[in-house]
């Protein structure tokens, strides 16, 4: 079937909803999502939004702060219009009731301290905020007539119309409606990625099953720009028990006192930063790493009973529950924690208002390289980002009215059977997913990233060969996005001679003055490194 409308949006997170709602008001919008509308890496943010909102605290600090963390490749003036957005995209997430934590004696929110932040600024919903902010975003669209929600739908391919002889410019997707196993064409004026970012390409993640990497592998095989794939952040503190998935320790702990020890309660980190267990993120990772490994622990403890009970059930309910269902008192004793891939800082190249390289496609939120982060992403930037650049499209997107529809081609299986082998998805998928903690996680090497390239290469040649042969189903188009992932990120990371930021290998454990540039990936073409 073809659906037709004048934005199509593809992921329903705070991107993607954010720029739904505003879109709305000018045209028709179809948002397709992969599971339920809920289901995102939104929804499972706990520590909260990063904003200047108390009179104390200045942009210029907040930029000071995401530069210092971005380790050089931060993009000031991005920096500047994504911090100076930050205090209106909260007051609006007020407007539609989201229920952030208020001060008690001040009237005001509740600003809690993260990582990297040398002031208090982070706005937050007990340790749900971004469940709260999914809740008052997925409410306001199902109360807009001009959105139209797709669930259970995935995108399988952006329309490319050089493809089929016309020009270079993206005009839909093609959309697998998975209960049917139809594989529909939804036609737009403006095709905007929202669809966040791929955690679930390593073996230990945060990140909820959806997080594949789809909509950078879509734009990768459309040939839009691509940067600084390398710089995948791994949070330092996932719980670490065989029965929970994904779970994460929010940053927001160490900020209420949390410290991190080794199992004879040695504290470690004042070895590791003078900001000790406040230090950024890839420095309070690579800490956890080094520290496990050299002690041969499986995993590290997260000390929070220097501060009382009564605070601690108050300020992070949901953790303090998960912990008590698992047989982890909080308050008594310390939880176990371990590093685990967590964040996207590259993605595709956008510009400040979210603009791709191909014209029709627009990009917000994980999936992209605005050049916010740099190196490395400052705690609770990442929601602040999706909103801001969500607003910032939804603007450059809303002349593109006029015109007429493109006419693509509809999607042709040829002689595609059901896949009749389901087993070497599962095999190649966990193979990956392996190699990539392996070899490509938080500390690299010259030799391991060799090793890492031989493998994706071979998997992705098996994959292509079964993916034209069987029909398409979402675990294999998963698979295929997860190993365009995985070759992006081994050839951006081969590329990098240096150690920055989240990209540590010990063949360049320093950093380079000549190599302070984005590291740019075109399909089919080796990545090289540029001021861009
Ligand atoms: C556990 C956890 C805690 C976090 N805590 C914080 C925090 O405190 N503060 C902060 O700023 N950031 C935090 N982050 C990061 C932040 O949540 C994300 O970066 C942000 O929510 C991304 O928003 P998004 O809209 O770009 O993508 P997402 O929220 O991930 O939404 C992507 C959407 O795209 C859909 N999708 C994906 N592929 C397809 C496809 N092929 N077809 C159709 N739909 C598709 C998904 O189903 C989903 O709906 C956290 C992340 C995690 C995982």
């Amino acid at each position: 079937m073809r659906f037709t409308s004048d934005y199509l949006v593809l992921g329903s997170g705070v991107a993607g909803l954010t720029y739904a709602l505003e879109a709305a008001k000018r045209g028709t919008v179809a948002v397709v999502t992969k599971r339920a509308v809920a289901e995102s890496n939104t929804n499972y943010a706990q520590g909260g939004v990063a904003a200047v909102m108390d009179p104390e605290d200045s942009f210029e600090e907040h930029a000071a702060d995401t530069i210092t963390v971005g380790y050089g490749l931060s993009k000031p003036d991005i920096v500047r219009l994504v911090v100076e957005g930050g205090p209106a995209a909260i007051q609006e997430l007020v407007a539609r009731g989201a229920d952030f934590d208020t001060s008690e004696g001040k009237d005001g929110l509740d600003l809690t301290r993260e990582g990297g932040h040398g002031k208090r600024r982070v706005v937050h919903a007990g340790d749900i905020t971004g469940q709260e902010i999914q809740r008052v975003l997925v409410e306001a669209v199902r109360a807009t007539p001009n959105i139209t929600v797709f669930e259970d739908h995935m995108a399988v391919d952006l329309i490319e119309l050089s493809r089929s002889g016309g020009p270079h410019q993206v005009a839909g997707a093609y959309v697998l409606e998975e209960q049917k196993g139809d594989v529909h064409t939804f036609v737009a004026r403006a095709t905007v990625l929202a669809t966040g970012g791929a955690g679930k390409v390593y073996l230990y993640t945060s990140n909820p099953d959806v997080a594949t990497g789809d909509g950078v592998a879509m734009a990768y095989r459309a040939g839009a720009l691509i940067a600084n794939m390398e710089f995948f952040q791994f949070h330092p503190t996932c719980l670490y028990h065989p029965k929970a998935k994904s779970f994460l320790i929010s940053e927001a702990l160490r900020g209420e006192g949390g410290i991190l020890r080794l199992a004879n309660g040695d504290a470690f980190m004042e070895r590791h930063h003078e900001m000790r267990d406040l230090a950024p993120r890839d420095v309070v990772a690579r800490a956890i790493d080094f520290e496990m490994k050299r002690t041969g622990a499986d995993c590290v403890f997260l000390d929070m009973t220097g501060q009382s009970a009564e605070f601690l059930v108050r300020r992070f309910p949901n953790i303090h529950a998960r912990c008590v269902e698992l047989g982890i008192d909080m308050t008594r004793e310390p939880i176990p924690v371990v590093p685990a891939a967590h964040y996207m800082c590259g993605g595709v190249v956008v510009d400040e208002d979210g603009r791709t390289k191909i014209p029709g496609l627009y990009a917000i939120g994980e999936v992209t390289c605005t050049g916010l982060h740099g190196a490395n992403r400052l705690a609770s930037n990442s929601l602040l980002e999706g909103l801001v650049f969500a607003k910032r499209a939804a603007q450059a997107t809303l002349d593109v009215g006029a015109g007429r529809l493109a006419e693509p081609p509809e999607w042709d299986s040829g002689s595609a059977v059901p896949s009749d082998e389901a087993v070497v998805v599962t095999q190649n998928w966990d193979e990956i997913r392996r190699f990539m903690w392996n070899y490509v996680g938080i500390v690299r090497s010259n030799r391991r990233l060799r090793r890492a390239a031989r493998r994706v290469a071979l998997l992705k040649d098996e994959i292509r060969e079964y993916y034209w042969k069987h029909l398409v189903t979402r675990d294999l188009l998963e698979l295929r996005n997860i190993a365009d992932v995985a070759e992006m990120i081994i050839a951006c990371a081969s590329t990098r001679r240096e150690s920055r930021g989240l990209h540590f290998t010990i063949d360049y454990p320093e950093p380079r003055d000549d190599y302070a540039k984005d590291t740019l990936i075109v399909y089919g073409e080796p990545p090289h490194l540029s001021g861009r």
